[in-house]
């Protein structure tokens, strides 16, 4: 299986490399975010104790967005391997992952982080929020405290990986095509 750990901070450009990354390699794309948007859709309790969170730009508890990668490793098991954006955002999400993994006799491959500079993150998030339709990209208080949760929860995923040798950066500014050639080299130099 490969398993891809795609980090960065929001606005890195994440989602478009996902696309990218599962066409090419047939992978199971897992965002919390985007399962986490869909629980708020549904009007379910979880969604909307989370929506007061994320309507805050605030993280939500490791024990939510692991219970959510918990069940949805247990429904696609037997895929090729999975794609985890937006997860883990912590370094208990990271334990807690490469745990469930190792009870299906799995591990993470690789983690590649799109880096990205704050004064570019916030340009893109401002502009992607006049379409995204996601509250948590109108304003710049609130994408700010959502790059500050990232730089104080976040950060630490990237040396938890890095230990494991596990890490690759990799330039997240500049033509998308090239960004994703980078990003399908580090892959192959992991698999
Ligand atoms: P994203 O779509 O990844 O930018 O996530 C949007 C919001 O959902 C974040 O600002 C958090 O409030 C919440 N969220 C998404 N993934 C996680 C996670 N792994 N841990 C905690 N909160 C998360």
């Amino acid at each position: 299986m490969l398993n891809l750990i795609l980090f960065g901070p929001p606005g890195a450009g994440k989602g478009t490399q996902s696309e990218k990354i599962i066409a090419k390699y047939k992978l199971i794309h897992l965002s919390t975010g985007d399962l986490l948007r869909s629980e708020i859709q549904k009007g379910s309790e979880l969604g909307l104790k989370a929506k007061t969170l994320m309507d805050q730009g605030i993280l939500v508890p490791d024990e939510v967005v692991i219970g959510m990668i918990e069940n949805k490793l247990k429904e696609h098991k037997g895929s090729p391997g999975f794609i985890f954006d937006g997860f883990p955002r912590t370094v208990a999400q990271s334990e807690a992952l490469d745990a469930l993994l190792k009870s299906y006799d799995e591990r993470i491959s690789v983690m590649i982080a799109l880096v990205v500079d704050d004064n570019e993150l916030l340009t893109r998030l401002l502009n992607r929020g006049k379409t995204s339709g996601r509250p948590d990209d109108q304003n710049e208080a609130l994408i700010s405290k959502r790059i500050h949760e990232y730089n104080s929860k976040t950060m630490p995923v990237a040396e938890y990986y890095r230990l494991q040798d596990k890490y690759v950066a990799i330039n997240g500014i500049g033509d998308i095509e090239e960004i994703f050639d980078a990003i399908s080299k580090a892959i192959d130099a992991h698999t």
